[in-house]
Parts: structure tokens; sequence; C-alpha cells
């Protein structure tokens, strides 16, 4: 049996530039807390948490003096509260969420009405929506009614949504609105990582007769990059450890894929694929 890696998979550049930072961090400093998830990935959280880096929800829950903001981002009312709380922080933000933001910002300013085509509840698009002070909405409806004042509409998205997904809600969206609107404005702000992944993920799904995608449960990209890869019409499981194989998927399989979403380690995939070795 074959084990094939897709040609890109695993952490993203924000991703790892985000737990390498609040790895850094907690070394230096001794403990810390991160405000929500650093990676959606159980194993690295629990690994940070063990070197001193503690999880928490708000910034009222915060038991040490430093505090992160991780990859996602956060609204700038957060920015104000930590400095009013007298919190040393530590910012890893990803640059690509900070360009959407700014993107999100500015857009408000100028009068747009900023329509963003992600998920409301996603803490990113939490912090997104609060940099364009309430000039925003967040949705996955093209056709949602909406108020356009001055009849200027802006559409951006959330990093993790695909440029193809994107360009079908923007044409949506202007098929419905167009009559309402003067003047259009579309940033693609999504992230080319994550669509690099899918990319990999379903050349490589063509080619093989089971795709064994690697990631955390609660990881909506690697839900979405399993979907992929299924949509693909090849037997496609997510594990989140290696221990989750069964040895049934492998019957009479002759070449397995292995992708990997935007917040699992190496580590991790190199346990799945020390397993599948073992199975074969
Ligand atoms: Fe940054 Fe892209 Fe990774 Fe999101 S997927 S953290 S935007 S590099």
């Amino acid at each position: 049996m074959e084990i094939i890696r897709a040609k890109v998979l695993g952490f993203c550049f924000g991703v790892k530039r985000a737990v390498d930072l609040v790895e850094e961090e907690t070394e230096q400093r001794g403990s810390l807390s991160t405000l929500g998830f650093v990676v959606h990935n159980p194993s690295v959280v629990e690994d940070l948490s063990q070197k001193g880096a503690k999880v928490v929800k708000s910034l009222e829950e915060v038991p040490t003096d430093t505090v992160t903001i991780t990859a996602h981002g956060v609204a700038p009312a957060v920015y104000k509260k930590v400095k009013e709380m007298g919190l040393n922080l530590v910012d890893a933000t990803c640059p690509i969420v900070s360009k959407s933001q700014k993107a999100a910002y500015e857009l408000a300013e100028e009068g747009f009405k900023v329509v963003i085509y992600g998920e409301e509840n996603h803490p990113e698009m939490r912090g997104v929506l609060g940099w364009s002070k309430g000039q925003s909405i967040a949705t996955m409806d093209p056709e949602i009614e909406i108020d356009i004042p001055r009849r200027k509409v802006a559409l951006i998205a959330q990093t993790t949504k695909s440029e193809e997904s994107f360009a079908e809600f923007v044409g949506k969206f202007v098929a419905k609105n167009l009559g309402l609107i003067n003047e259009l404005r579309v940033i693609n702000t999504t992230c080319p990582e994550t669509d690099e992944r899918y990319d990999a993920a379903k050349e490589l799904a063509k080619t093989v007769d089971l795709m064994i995608v690697v990631g955390g449960k609660n990881s909506a990209n690697t839900r979405k990059l399993a979907h992929t890869c299924d949509s693909q019409g090849v037997e496609t499981h997510q594990v989140e450890t290696a221990d989750e194989i069964e040895r049934q998927w492998l019957v009479g399989r002759e070449r397995v894929g292995v992708t990997a979403g935007a917040s699992t380690p190496d580590s991790a995939i190199e346990e799945v694929e020390k397993r599948l070795r073992s199975m074969a």
C-alpha cells in the first residue's frame, strides 16, 4: 500500500507563527493566558498548556499578567480593554487577518456598507466586524436582505473561504442587489494558504482510493478539507489522532492519500503516516 502526502498540508504560516510566539513568550514569562484557542487542535493546546499557556474565554478570566491574542485577531474594543486592565499584550494576529481588519476599517471610514462573506460567530469575523464600527454584516447568504445606506457597498471575505466560493458569493450578491448600488468595491481578503491546501487535497484525492484528513474535530478548515476530498468521490475519513484509524478502512486499498488542516501540527501527520505504514 502506497501512502502519499498532499503537496501542501498542515500548519499555515499564520498558525505556525502564533504557536511559535506563544511558546517563546511562555518560556520567557513562565506563564500567560491566551484569549481563545491559539489553534483548533486539542493536542497542541494541551502541549502549550503544559508549558504554561492557559486558555481563557474572556479577559475577565485572565489569571496572569500577560494575555495573547490569537491568529484570528480581535476587535479594537479588546485592545482597549487589555490596556485598561494593565495587562501585557502578546499579539499573534496573523498579518493576513490584520489586512482584512484594515480593509474593513478603511471601507467603513469611506462610508461603505461592508458585507463580509463569512460565519458571523467565527472569532475572526467577530474581530473584523468590530473594526468596521457597526457598518458591516457577516453572512453566508448572498441573497440576504440588507440596507445599503449611501448606495455604497463593499464585499470582503473571511480569510479561510476559498476564492471560488467568494467569487460565487459576489456574483449572486451583485445579481440580486445591483439596482440598489451606485458604487461597489470587492476586496479579495481570502488567504492563499487555505486555497493551496484545498487544491493540493483535491488533486491528490483524484489519484488515490482512500483519503485520511488529519485535524481537530473543532477545526472548520479541516472539516472543509475533508468535504473537498469527499466531493471528489473518494472515501474520506477525518481523524484527530492516529489511533482513530480503523483497519477495515484499508482493506483492498493500494493508494492512500494524507492531508491535514492548517491547524494540524507535523507531529500528528507523522503519527498518522507511521500507523498507516504499520497497518499496511
Ligand atoms: Fe493566516 Fe491564512 Fe493561516 Fe488564517 S489560514 S491564520 S489567514 S495564514
